[in-house]
């Protein structure tokens, strides 16, 4: 187990009506609700705009209409989320591996030991805001504390654009005030059975005694009392040791076309390969994600003798898992994901085999350089 860890929690404000905003700034300001707007639709986000009025996600939108009648209703466009989504994370990547998403607009970062690169924890979540504020026009919340509970706790409490640092040995404290529906995974009904012992804040539940508490909340008392004081040692989950880096992506419309989806694999081949050059570490494997229209979902890994970090290499396997697969089963595709998984740096692989591969890391990385000064479409490779 790791200890003295830096985990970020990077969080969109109200994604969705964000992310309207992002491509109609006239919605900037206004009460907004997006969501299905007929008989049993449903609040799919609020602006903050509407909280006030008590507007909360999932809470019926006929409701949600009597409490602020005002409110501008904004049927979900769910490709500029996955958009969003995908440049969102893909920020994030561009700063650790150990990128942990949690939903379309959440994740966990483990920063721990990132100083040298991006100077001061703080900094480092300055420069994330600032990208995703410029480049994807949406504001982030981030949370920086010691475990994965207590980076999200302190997201969520900045609410809208903030960062907030919770530091080592100050998270017990930091808790202690908050009301008990605060830790997550405290519901009404738990925070009700609470109520009744007289426990109302985290301190409250953090300090109280284990055998009492086990009567009303059963077994996961202890664990309850522990994350009332942040404790949390989860890792996260990007694949544990074998860490992997992924991208994919979901269609408008379900696809058969074999160039669509060759030059589909071989974009998020691209993409990934060079977020790996960047850890300046080499892959194992490379995996393949498809989900067919019935969202039956496959994955495919293949693990060649060969460590490599060039596109051409990821593009290449990442084909013929796709031609493998499809062949097996050729029916509508809907999304479809490459990653590279068995991170490790380069000089433990280090063998005669290897020896072959540097061209195409070489091209690779001139590919990354000049896409760095002169945009993503500047060049590509011949037709793939
Ligand atoms: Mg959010």
């Amino acid at each position: 187990m790791a200890a003295d860890r830096t985990i970020f929690h990077v969080d969109i404000d109200a994604f969705f009506a964000a992310a309207e905003r992002s491509v109609d700034p006239d919605l900037i300001g206004k009460p907004l609700i997006i969501g299905g707007s007929g008989g049993r639709g449903v609040v799919a986000c609020a602006s903050y705009e509407v909280r006030p009025f008590g507007v909360r996600s999932a809470m019926p939108m006929s409701r949600a209409l009597r409490l602020c009648p005002n409110a501008l209703v904004i049927k979900p466009t769910h490709g500029l989320y996955s958009k969003i989504s995908k440049s969102f994370m893909e920020i994030l990547g561009d700063y650790t591996p150990d990128v942990q998403v949690m939903s379309v607009d959440e994740a966990y970062m483990d920063m721990t030991g990132t100083e040298g690169l991006y100077g001061p924890h703080e900094k480092a979540a300055q420069a994330i805001k600032k990208r995703v504020h410029d480049e994807l026009k949406v504001t982030a919340s981030i949370g920086i504390a010691p475990s994965r509970l207590v980076a999200k706790i302190a997201s969520d409490e900045r609410k809208p654009d903030g960062m907030f640092t919770v530091a080592r040995g100050d998270e017990a404290a930091y808790l202690a005030p908050m009301p008990v529906r605060k830790l997550p995974g405290i519901g009404p009904r738990a925070a009700e059975k609470l109520g009744r012992l007289g426990i109302h804040t985290l301190g409250e539940l953090a300090a109280f005694p284990e055998g009492p508490l086990r009567r009303e909340m059963g077994n996961q008392s202890p664990r309850l009392i522990e994350r009332a004081k942040g404790i949390d040692n989860s890792e996260l989950s990007t694949g544990g040791k074998a860490k992997s880096i992924s991208s994919e992506t979901t269609f408008h419309e379900d696809s058969t076309d074999r160039v669509f989806l060759n030059k589909t694999v071989a974009d998020l081949a691209e993409g990934v390969g060079r977020r790996l050059r960047r850890t300046g570490k080499h892959a194992r494997s490379v995996s393949l994600k498809l989900r067919y229209n019935d969202f039956t979902t496959l994955t495919r890994h293949n693990t060649p003798h060969v460590s490599f970090d060039g596109d051409a290499r990821i593009v290449e396997i990442a084909t013929a898992l796709l031609d493998a697969t499809l062949k097996q089963r050729n029916a509508p595709v809907r999304l479809i994901g490459v990653g590279v998984e068995n991170l490790a740096e380069p000089a433990a692989q280090l063998s005669l085999l290897e020896a072959v591969e540097p061209d195409d890391s070489a091209l690779s990385s001139t590919l990354d350089k000049i896409r760095d000064r002169f945009g993503e479409d500047s060049v590509s490779r011949g037709p793939g």
